[in-house]
């Protein structure tokens, strides 16, 4: 599939029409921040539309000029791309930004992409701030995030704010459905994946992932109080390498949790304490489990042991979790 099409897939046609609009005209800024949930196009129409801006053909992005080939291999010498695995420092950004510097190799525009932008750390983002402010000539900046909040409102307001949404469980059942899936595994995996085709299509690809989803469940939803952290999280501390999915996987139980509190729709393939909680708990506990949740991400980006993180997550969230299924 070419990024046109992907982006189509992703269901965001209106916005990448303005946007295409937008860069064939010439008519784009030096800073764009893409915001939305993982999977929903956020990198594919920000590669497609720097590939229009460094499209020398006449039917841009052509596929076919040098720029184009370049890019398409990821050999452009002026496409700079991070992409963070646990945090961003300033030594990365600074890198990027010598880069930048330089006169463009192939005399056009210089593009660089930060996907997970949020995992900047507060200097990085400071070093990069001074950039968005007095860009070099010729830069073309993409910021991507599921997490805004966690920039300094300073970079925010630096760059133009693209917001993509994720599908309604509908839509992507349809589009799961065009790539062979079943209803009933189509249906699986929408609600697993709250709308992102990309994250549907990582689940379906990964053998571990329900087992895992299981695990999570079972260590958080299933304790009986505060005596249960330490043998609930006996399992998952070694897991460190799975960690990012942990926290990814318990942030997503809560949001469906909620869902199904406000009516819309049941929890999927839940264990006995989950569905309990789901059933009964209050959206402010749900939401202090959020803010945990996010908490024990910035502690892992200050290179917190994950054991460590994860016991101090089980036991704020045996609290609320014991209360809930309490009443
Ligand atoms: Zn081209």
């Amino acid at each position: 599939m070419n990024e046109a099409a992907l982006c189509d897939f992703y269901g965001q046609s209106a916005l990448i029409e303005r946007l295409e609009a937008d860069f064939r005209s010439g008519q784009f800024v030096h800073a764009y921040l893409f915001v939305g949930p993982r999977g929903v196009g956020k990198r594919s129409v920000a590669r497609l539309l720097a590939r229009i801006a460094l499209c020398t053909g006449a039917d841009k992005p052509c596929g076919a000029c040098g720029p184009c080939v370049r890019f398409l291999t990821d050999n452009h010498p002026d496409v700079h791309t991070l992409r963070p695995e646990k945090s961003l420092g300033v030594d990365d950004v600074r890198e990027l930004i010598g880069a930048l510097q330089l006169r463009a190799f192939e005399g056009g525009l210089k593009v660089a992409f930060i996907e997970r932008a949020d995992r900047m750390t507060p200097q990085a983002q400071n070093c990069l701030l001074k950039t968005l402010e007095e860009p070099p000539d010729g830069t073309l900046f993409f910021l991507l995030t599921d997490a805004p909040s966690a920039l300094l409102p300073t970079i925010v307001s630096r760059c133009r704010q693209v917001n993509f949404h994720p599908l309604t469980q509908e839509q992507e059942c349809a589009r799961l459905a065009r790539l062979g899936f079943s209803p009933e595994r189509a249906a699986l995996l929408a609600q697993l994946s709250e709308g992102s085709v990309g994250e549907a299509l990582a689940i379906s690809g990964d053998e571990g992932y329900l087992p895992l989803r299981e695990r999570v469940m079972r260590a958080f939803f299933d304790l009986r109080g505060p005596q249960d952290v330490l043998s609930a999280g006996a399992g998952l501390k070694e897991d460190k390498e799975n960690a990012e999915r942990i926290l990814d996987i318990l942030e997503r139980l809560l949001r469906d949790a909620m869902r199904a509190q406000a009516g819309l729709g049941r929890v999927a393939e839940a264990s006995a304490g989950y569905e309990a909680f789901a059933a009964r708990m209050e959206l402010s506990a749900s939401l202090r489990l959020l803010e945990q949740v996010a908490l024990a991400r910035k502690m892992r980006g200050s290179n917190v042991p994950f054991a460590t993180v994860l016991e101090h997550l089980l036991l704020s969230a045996s609290k609320e979790i014991h209360q809930t299924c309490q009443r």
